[in-house]
């Protein structure tokens, strides 16, 4: 029939990621025989629901909302019963396969219950509304433990409880692509922190940090209007009867972007600022910068510093003679910034169209052409910008840290991005990527940790349970001298390098490693836990190299501006005390600075060391449009986002372990009537262990605990079943 052409008649994308196991292939032929409901993919990918009616061969005939078609029986994937629909947590689902974890957030994000949990990974899908889930009476309500809907609430409440009764750090990782609701939810688990250890007005300069840093370190991008351009981690203070005595902010501004990506070149007429510009957004930032105590003078240097941005964007060249090197017009624009930032106008020209270099023991002075100028300019505006915001951040710290000692316990919460694969993967996506496979690696060991317990705990064999490990991928970007962190620095330092020749050398030293494959041209491919992604090299020697040269950093250092503590100390350090890869002869101070990458991964295992002494909590917000409009969910966008945060490697961890569990008592009450003899006068083990082998339950499929039996996923939905027919 017609209908038939809208089914994908090839297996279901389910099985890679589920695993083609033979108890999953078990259960559809099982759900195929019994005529019970199973999902069928349509050919634009979405899954719908169709009901067996008959099996022969490898066909079945299936209904769905009136019509009638044939698939092929392997193709379905088993629904699970009506009763289930909307389960709060996912693990409470009998099939846990993807189109039924799709259904369940569907349903329940129709119902505006956006929150649902994944085991002990809270999911939380952007409404891209206001929905009815905030404020003081739910706050109340989570305090009170008067509901337990899954929320971001019942989260920071877990984490001030944990932190109180186990002595213990706590941390909130919040992860998820752009634009999926990360910082709204830091901002909500911030409120509700606020609300339960408030007291001492603290809480309130906390709270007001969030304007000051989404001025200046947000932006509009195509894909949030409100993009957070750096990652950061906000660690609360608590004294020891639960009361917030301070806080710290650590930022990771990634320092990625290239200048071209900054508005500032694109509104060259103009000098204000999109945003800022508006009147009552200025005034709550200066307000909240009133709170934490940054002086008004202060500010007016702040803006002062922004301006000088802006116009160094706008500076412009003139060639100067036949071999293409340009200087700088002494125009408007170069008079303004040097003023601005307090240097001579022909200091700043210097350093923007020459460059010092040591050769032996001289110094020669060599001219710059218009694309290593603007290179330059732009790395010169981009590290200004930089520096102002690292101050606003100290000063904001310096403000909450309100003189105490951290002598009490702590909850932070961590806003970073999430895994990222696009059509075309460059440099940022290789760092980021890397990022979220140590963090994919913190959560594994968390939950492993988890799970072990409970198995310990109830005298199971836990050795059974097998454990995803991203460990070779990270080896692969990790090992020195031949990982893909140490060849891209070396490979940068090399004056002659190119993205050809770091991706061939990756070429001949990695092939044989397991998670990495070379491709043509000069790409690449990096087996990650979350799918493979393969990445360009282009401008991946340009990106890590850091293009910031001594000449800025020493005119920067000498310049009399309102705030001279933003600049010098801070990059003097950064390019003067650390020195990596081997140097390159001729080039002298330059590349002797820290790599982007290498200051990454600096950045990196800092933050990965602070969470590790912390109890972690998950939160993996998903972004269910790309319109950022309401009521609209696409499954195959949710899908990809669900396979790229985890949630569904946890939901396939827990297959690969016994996410089942019952005590002896409940089974036996649940089962028993399914037995033949009467039960009554046993004991609830001897019933369990009777029904089991009654409905022929594999040993390798279940567990018997101490208090509790522990199955594999499927197991009890067949039992369910066969009691509803009973
Ligand atoms: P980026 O990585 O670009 O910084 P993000 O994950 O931090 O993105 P947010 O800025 O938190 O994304 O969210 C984007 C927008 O989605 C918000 O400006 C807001 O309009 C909406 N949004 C997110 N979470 C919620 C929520 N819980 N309720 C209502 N609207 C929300
Ligand atoms: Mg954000």
């Amino acid at each position: 029939s017609d209908a038939n052409q809208d089914v994908v008649a090839s297996p279901s994308p389910s099985v890679s990621v589920f695993g083609s196991e033979r108890r999953w292939a078990d259960t559809t032929s099982y759900n195929t025989k019994k005529k019970l409901q199973a999902w069928f993919q349509l050919a634009n990918g979405d899954w719908e629901l169709g009901k067996i009616i008959s099996t022969s061969g490898n066909e079945s005939v299936i209904t769905s909302e009136g019509k009638v078609l044939t698939v092929k029986s392997e193709s379905l994937v088993p629904a699970n019963p009506d009763i289930l629909d909307g389960v709060e947590d996912l693990m409470q689902l009998s099939y846990l396969n993807e189109p039924s974890v799709l259904y369940d957030l569907q349903y329940r994000y129709n119902q505006d219950m956006i929150y649902t949990k994944a085991g002990p990974v809270l999911v939380a899908i952007n409404p891209f509304k206001k929905v009815p889930l905030y404020g003081n009476d739910f706050i109340e309500a989570y305090r009170n433990k008067s509901t337990e809907n899954p929320h971001v609430y019942a989260i920071a409440d877990t984490a001030i409880r944990e932190m109180i009764r186990d002595e213990v750090n706590q941390s909130i990782i919040i992860s998820g692509e752009s634009g999926a609701g990360k910082t709204e939810t830091a901002k909500i688990a911030m409120q509700y922190l606020a609300a339960l250890g408030g007291g001492s007005g603290i809480e309130y300069e906390i709270l007001k940090t969030n304007p000051i840093l989404e001025a200046f370190g947000n932006a509009k991008t195509l894909r949030n209007d409100n993009s957070s351009r750096f990652g950061k981690l906000i660690e609360i203070n608590f004294s020891e009867t639960g009361k917030i005595s301070g806080a710290r902010i650590q930022t990771y501004k990634l320092h990625l972007k290239s200048g071209n990506d900054y508005r500032y070149l694109k509104q060259s007429d103009c000098c204000s600022i999109d945003g800022v510009d508006d009147a009552l957004n200025f005034h709550i930032v200066t307000k909240a910068l009133d709170i934490v105590h940054v002086s008004r003078e202060d500010q007016e240097s702040v803006f002062a510093i922004l301006a000088a941005v802006l116009w160094l964007g706008n500076v412009s060249f003139t060639v100067i003679d036949n071999e293409n090197h340009v200087e700088p017009l002494a125009d408007e624009c170069l008079v303004t910034v040097a003023e601005l930032i307090g240097c001579k106008v022909e200091e700043l020209k210097l350093a923007l169209s020459t460059r010092k270099m040591r050769v032996g023991h001289d110094t020669i002075i060599q001219k710059l052409t218009l694309s290593q100028t603007t290179d330059t300019r732009d790395a010169l505006a981009k590290s200004i910008y930089a520096c102002l915001f690292e101050w606003l951040v100290e000063q904001i710290n310096k403000s909450l840290a309100v003189g105490k000692r951290r002598t009490g316990r702590s909850i932070s919460i961590l806003d970073i991005y999430g895994f990222e694969s696009f059509e075309r993967n460059s440099f940022e996506e290789f760092c980021i990527n890397y990022a979220n496979e140590r963090l994919q690696q913190h959560f594994n060991r968390h939950l492993f940790k988890l799970e072990q317990e409970e198995y310990i705990q109830d005298g199971i064999d836990w050795t059974k349970v097998d454990f995803e490990d991203n460990k070779d991928c990270l080896n692969l970007y990790e090992k020195k001298p031949l990982g893909l962190l140490s060849l891209l620095d070396e490979e940068s330092t090399f004056p002659n390098g190119t993205d050809l020749t770091f991706a061939n050398k990756l070429k001949q030293h990695l092939q044989s490693n397991s998670c990495f494959r070379g491709d043509r041209g000069k790409a690449f491919t990096v087996s990650h836990y979350a799918g493979e992604v393969t990445y360009d090299t282009t401008a991946f020697l340009e990106k890590n190299r850091d293009l910031l040269h001594m000449d800025s950093i020493r005119l920067l250092s000498s310049c009399s501006c309102h705030l001279p503590q933003i600049f010098a100390s801070n990059m003097l350090a950064q390019s003067e005390k650390h020195v990596v890869g081997p140097l390159h002869k001729s080039g002298g101070g330059d590349s002797q600075k820290l790599s982007v990458a290498t200051k990454f991964k600096g950045q990196l295992f800092q933050l990965m060391k602070r969470l590790e002494s912390t109890t972690p909590h998950f939160v993996r917000c998903i972004k269910p449009n790309n319109n950022q409009s309401p009521r609209s969910y696409n499954q195959g966008l949710v899908l990809q986002q669900l396979r790229c945060c985890g949630v569904l490697e946890v939901v396939r961890i827990s297959r690969s372990g016994f996410p089942t569990r019952m005590t002896h008592q409940k089974f036996a009450r649940r089962y028993g009537f399914l037995l033949l003899e009467n039960t009554i006068s046993q004991d609830p083990l001897g019933v369990s262990v009777a029904i089991l082998h009654r409905f022929g339950i594999l040993p390798e499929m279940y567990q018997v605990g101490y208090t509790k039996l522990f199955f594999r996923t499927g197991q009890i939905g067949m039992l369910e079943d066969t009691r509803n027919r009973t």
